[in-house]
């Protein structure tokens, strides 16, 4: 049953900038700082943040079955907790409440007051308090490109790959918000030649472009979650990029995966986009050759339509676009990861994230990583400016941007950005 809020013909007595990827369509959820030095959850639509622990307080949520607490708190978790159900009821009463002809609170002068902010006003936090982070390996072009450049190209996929989508568990206390800039990380490396390694400043600072799904409890441990049933158990996406420092990378990582070259920072966009406000975008995911175990069995359409882009800016400008990628070319759904991330009785929590792996596509400039697009240095990116990029420098600012479109709507998920800074001098 297509849902109310989706409806294309819907629009918002508060204004929407053509082009926004926040129509009242979107409906996203986040966490924020006041111009008071609140913190609240809160959504928006336009150029409007909307204050949910003042809309609850106020009454405009009396008739869903809501703690009085639930939006007055740092982190989306509870609120999550509270399931799909729940999700829905609150979506669909914000959409309600913002339609166009809808006078509750249109006419509330003092109230508009109470509950709105201009983007300007605020300030963008984590929206979870992630407990655990998996990042998979799921774009079966960019595991293909990496494998030819660090293994075979005649073997470039190990056995595995195309039966299992491949993770590692990863570190949650570097996941960082939008806007926090990242210091250069130090670390061990092995010149090329050498048979002893050297210390210092990673010089192959990457970018990784992904999505990243956040997770409901779900199950108990020692019970695993159905790939049927896996999707109800997502709450939302996010832009990632998770940064890595290839050269301490590529050191590390025999044989127990990654390590220090990856656990530096992961940066989040900060409005968490629900699969629900995605459902009109959803779409056929890769042909799946040779057939997926029966635990990993999907029918249907299990991907979404969502266009991807990487800018990089140099400290004095201007962008330039160095990637344009989707989300529908991931090999392996979220609902497969889910499945098999819990076939073996591990426990997913409220809050959890799980990144896709980088998401890269077939052609060269949709490649999701300077690892790819500059084929290991060898052939440097050209940037507006004049310069070159063969990996990320200091000062560089990444920016990811991600929307979908279709019949008319745009959602989109905003962007995530991040300067990188020099590294800090060690004595
Ligand atoms: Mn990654």
């Amino acid at each position: 049953m297509p849902l109310k809020t989706n409806d294309p013909s819907k629009s918002s007595w508060l204004p929407v900038p053509e082009n926004s990827d926040f129509p009242i369509q979107n409906i996203p959820f986040g966490v924020f700082l006041t111009r008071d030095d609140v913190i609240t959850i809160g959504t928006r639509i336009g150029d409007h943040a909307i204050d949910l622990g003042a809309l609850h307080q106020l009454g405009y949520f009396k008739d869903i079955p809501l703690t009085d607490d639930i939006f007055l708190q740092d982190s989306l978790n509870d609120f999550i907790s509270d399931g799909k159900k729940t999700w829905r009821l609150v979506r669909s009463r914000i959409s309600e409440l913002f339609e166009k002809g809808n006078p509750e609170l249109q006419k509330n002068k003092d109230h508009q007051k109470i509950v709105l902010f201009t983007m300007d006003e605020i300030e963008m936090q984590l929206p979870v308090h992630i407990g655990d982070y998996t990042d998979f390996y799921s774009s079966k072009e960019h595991a293909t490109n990496v494998g030819k450049m660090f293994r075979d190209p005649e073997h470039a996929l190990l056995p595995n790959w195309l039966h299992l989508p491949v993770g590692y568990h990863g570190r949650s206390s570097t996941i960082i918000p939008s806007g926090t800039p990242v210091r250069r990380p130090h670390g061990q490396t092995l010149p090329k030649g050498a048979d002893t390694p050297v210390f210092g400043p990673s010089r192959l600072l990457d970018f990784e472009l992904e999505m990243a799904f956040i997770t409901t409890d779900a199950n108990a441990l020692g019970e695993p979650i159905s790939v049927v049933e896996a999707e109800d158990y997502i709450f939302g996406l996010v832009l990632f990029n998770d940064w890595s420092a290839r050269d301490l990378q590529k050191w590390e990582y025999v044989p127990l995966g990654p390590f220090l070259g990856k656990n530096f920072a992961s940066s989040i966009s900060p409005w968490i986009v629900t699969l629900d406000a995605l459902e009109p975008f959803r779409m056929a995911s890769p042909k799946q050759d040779p057939e997926p175990l029966p635990y990993l069995k999907q029918k249907g359409n299990n991907s979404f339509d969502i266009h991807l882009e990487v800018d990089i800016t140099p400290q004095n400008g201007p962008a330039t676009t160095v990637s344009k990628s989707n989300f529908k070319y991931m090999y392996w759904t979220m609902a497969q990861q889910l499945a098999h991330h819990t076939i073996n009785g591990c426990k997913v929590n409220s809050g959890d994230m799980m990144g896709s792996g980088t998401i890269s596509g077939a052609t060269p400039d949709s490649f999701g990583s300077m690892l790819e697009l500059s084929w290991q240095g060898t052939k440097p990116v050209h940037l507006a400016n004049g310069t070159t990029r063969k990996f990320i420098e200091d000062n560089d600012t990444v920016t990811m941007r991600g929307h979908c479109y279709k019949n008319g709507v745009r959602i989109g998920f905003g962007e995530v950005s991040t300067k990188i800074l020099p590294a800090i001098s060690l004595k």
